[in-house]
């Protein structure tokens, strides 16, 4: 093997590492989110099928307030909203803690009332509940309206909705689960990064897209940027992954060689 080989087998090894690292360190608490969210959605699934059977009953034709109070239904309580916060706080833990490891620093370094962290989860819990309520919304709204507009028969409007809080609860918990798991982890690595870059280590970053022909423009040019300073952003505006819905990168750091 001659040294290029040997050099570029290295960087798909070290890579490999990186992303290993990340789904080991959080499989745990990303199966636990995975769960909470498809009990939820399960919940959500049965209450809105029999509040909607039993508006059914008494009139053909649902009023725009049984809508509302349908839709109200699959709202996120806030022992639940409690829970994913916790989950997704752990998660940054991790990310800031797997990198200070990599670095070489006692994990005790970082603290989770770090104005960085503090910040990121702060704005963090309620968006991203509202986000999940919105999208459970939409999706029944279009049902509900298909429904009327098509003149479907309860049973089949029962059957879609059913299949809908199916999916919601297997695929869609999994999705939400990977994709804010995943970026919690990566804001924690960042937030290291920063941090030590504040206090005189020089670091750089790169970009990890899964190298296949589902990787997003934006990845791929954030990855083809290479190394560059912690606290620049990448080419698409992001200062870390993850970019979008559905985005599998990871980032890298390193110490600056000179
Ligand atoms: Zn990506």
């Amino acid at each position: 093997m001659d040294r290029a080989t040997a050099a570029s087998m290295f960087v798909l090894i070290q890579e490999a590492g990186e992303r290993l690292k990340q789904q080991k360190a959080t499989a745990k608490i990303r199966t636990q989110l995975q769960n909470k969210l498809a009990r939820l959605f399960a919940k959500q699934g049965i209450a809105f099928t029999k509040q909607l059977k039993m508006y059914l009953q008494t009139q053909p034709n649902l009023t725009q307030n049984d809508i509302k109070s349908l839709l109200e239904i699959t709202t996120i309580d806030d022992n639940a909203a409690q829970f994913i916060q916790r989950i997704v706080t752990q998660a940054v833990k991790i990310g800031a803690e797997e990198l200070l490891k990599q670095f070489e620093f006692e994990a005790s370094v970082f603290s989770l009332e770090n104005p960085r962290a503090v910040t990121y989860l702060e704005n963090y819990g309620a968006d991203f509940v509202t986000a999940i309520d919105k999208t459970t919304r939409d999706r029944l709204r279009v049902l509900l309206a298909r429904s009327t507009s098509s003149g479907w028969a309860y049973s089949r409007l029962a059957t879609t909705i059913h299949k809908t809080f199916g999916e919601f609860s297997t695929k869609r918990s999994k999705r939400i689960a990977v994709h804010e798991i995943g970026s919690a982890y990566q804001k924690g690595n960042l937030i290291v990064a920063q941090e030590l870059a504040a206090q005189g280590v020089q670091i750089e970053k790169s970009w990890l897209t899964r190298k296949d022909d589902k990787v997003d423009e934006h990845c791929t040019s954030n990855e083809a940027a290479g190394w560059i300073d912690v606290n620049d952003p990448f080419p698409s505006g992001a200062m870390r992954p993850l970019d979008h819905v559905g985005c599998r990168c990871v980032a890298m750091y390193r110490r600056k060689t000179k």
